[in-house]
């Protein structure tokens, strides 16, 4: 929930406008002579919206040289917290030195700030609102609190401070539930093999398939598009058939008999099949290791939000298996630094090696990309986060991250709300992004992290 602090200096009026913003049920806690000494804090309600309301212990205006120590440090660590302030003057005596000083010390915080000129009712307060202009912090609400007076105009002016970014929250949510609901229909796993010339693509294909069915498929002419080659896999470890919908970039390529020298060919083959594919698997050569044109395809994968993983073929033929597997690995985690985590298999196209585990981590990894976070899970999630490592300050600003919410899935998106956001640097946000990715469950998954500042 958002947070307000109010603000003033003694018999104002922020205990009663405190009480009028909560409601009934701590009424009397204002007889009790100096609670408002010690902050109080309250579920409010302004015309439908929420927030919780704090009340500071207050300036002392016994002597306003010397603020006593204590109730300035209490407002000042409830200030931090705070999305918004309520700045409290009394609109009959006008603007104090007080509240003149308040104001200046106001102004050196890092909240936004409502002028709220109370006691208002009737005429009396007119001067006093002249007054409250004076203090810019922009057109002060004139407000009754005893009398309930100004309270839509007080809602006006917290609204888009607070509400604003609550509603869109609550539409980016809503939104990403509408989207899923769309998409829960899975169906076949829609799986595309890329990867450089003579990577083994199609002698993969035909294996899995069982049969040579590509070289004998539908005559070369239909060119340049991907096709789709529906099929059942046996998941031998559960017995369960599973639909893949194959995409085959490479088979139609030799259908065409096209003889590709250009090495720039698959990277065509890749951005074609990503369109129609849910993950992707990067099929390189144990004989030639990982190669700038993988790179390249691999981030064009990732970048086009598709889940991705790697496989290294020819692992019959391979030399030096577990440094060859560890070098790839770790070159893979270096060059992508946008999914960590990417899943890597040693398989053999042509003994059928480590092809079945392949598959099954597909459907895993399709699973991770199509996962909704409940916001709930994901929100304990982001304040262990926040805690663990807090975002800095550059210059003595606060940056506040306040919440986050799924926004979409297939990849996953998530939309961080809070203030001075322009501010966080890009290093943090991939603090958050790999946090994410590693807390729930989304390794080699892409992770996209927007981050929104009520306007
Ligand atoms: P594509 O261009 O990616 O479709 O590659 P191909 O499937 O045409 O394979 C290129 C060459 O690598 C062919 O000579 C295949 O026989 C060979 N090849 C493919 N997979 C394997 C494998 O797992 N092990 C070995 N030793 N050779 C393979």
């Amino acid at each position: 929930k958002p947070q307000v602090i109010i603000i003033g200096r003694p018999n104002v009026g922020k205990s009663t406008l405190f009480n009028r913003l909560v409601g009934k049920k701590l009424a009397l806690v204002d007889d009790q002579p100096g609670v408002t000494r010690d902050r109080r804090m309250g579920d409010a309600t302004l015309a439908g919206l929420e927030f919780t309301v704090i009340d500071t212990a207050g300036w002392e205006d016994e002597d306003p040289e010397t603020l006593p120590g204590r109730m300035r440090k209490q407002t000042e660590v409830s200030v931090e917290g705070a999305d918004a302030a309520l700045f409290v003057i009394d609109a009959r005596a006008g603007v104090t030195p007080l509240d003149e000083e308040i104001a200046r010390w106001l102004r050196t915080q890092d909240v936004p700030v409502v002028a709220v000129a109370n006691k208002a009712e009737g005429r009396a307060g007119d001067a006093g609102l002249f007054e409250a202009f004076a203090l810019g912090f922009g057109e002060p609400v004139a407000l009754s609190a005893e009398h309930g007076e100004g309270v839509a105009d007080l809602f006006d002016a917290l609204w888009p401070l607070i509400g604003a970014a609550e509603a869109e929250r609550e539409a980016a949510e809503r939104a990403g539930e509408e989207a899923d609901a769309e998409e829960t229909e899975q169906g076949p796993l829609k799986l595309a093999i890329v990867g450089r010339p003579n990577a083994g693509k199609s002698t993969l294909i035909n294996r899995m398939l069982g049969e040579d069915r590509l070289l004998t498929g539908p005559e070369a002419g239909i060119t340049r598009d991907s096709i789709a080659v529906d099929w059942s896999w046996t998941d031998l470890t559960t017995g369960e058939d599973r639909p893949i919908r194959l995409i085959d970039t490479a088979g139609m390529r030799k259908r065409a008999q096209v003889v590709d020298k250009l090495e720039r060919m698959s990277v065509a083959d890749a951005k074609r099949a990503v369109d129609f594919a849910e993950v992707v698997v990067l099929l390189l050569d144990a004989t030639r290791g990982l190669e700038h044109q993988d790179l390249k395809i691999a981030a064009h994968v990732i970048e086009e939000g598709r889940a991705l993983m790697v496989a290294i073929n020819k692992w019959d033929i391979a030399e030096n298996a577990s440094s060859l597997f560890n070098g790839i690995k770790a070159a893979l985690e270096d060059g992508l630094s946008q999914v960590k985590g990417l899943p890597v298999f040693a398989v053999s196209a042509r003994t059928g090696k480590g092809i079945d585990q392949m598959l099954k981590a597909a459907f895993e990894l399709r699973e991770a990309w199509s996962k909704r976070v409940p916001t709930a899970a994901l929100n304990r999630w982001f304040d262990d986060a926040l805690e663990a490592n807090p975002p800095p300050a550059p210059k003595g600003k606060r940056i506040k991250l306040r919440y986050i919410t799924q926004a979409g899935t297939r990849p996953p998106r998530f939309v961080v709300f809070g203030t001075r956001l322009d501010m966080l640097p890009a290093s943090y946000e991939r603090y958050l992004v790999n946090s994410i990715r590693a807390a729930l469950g989304f390794e080699g998954v892409p992770v996209r992290v927007v981050l929104k500042s009520p306007k």
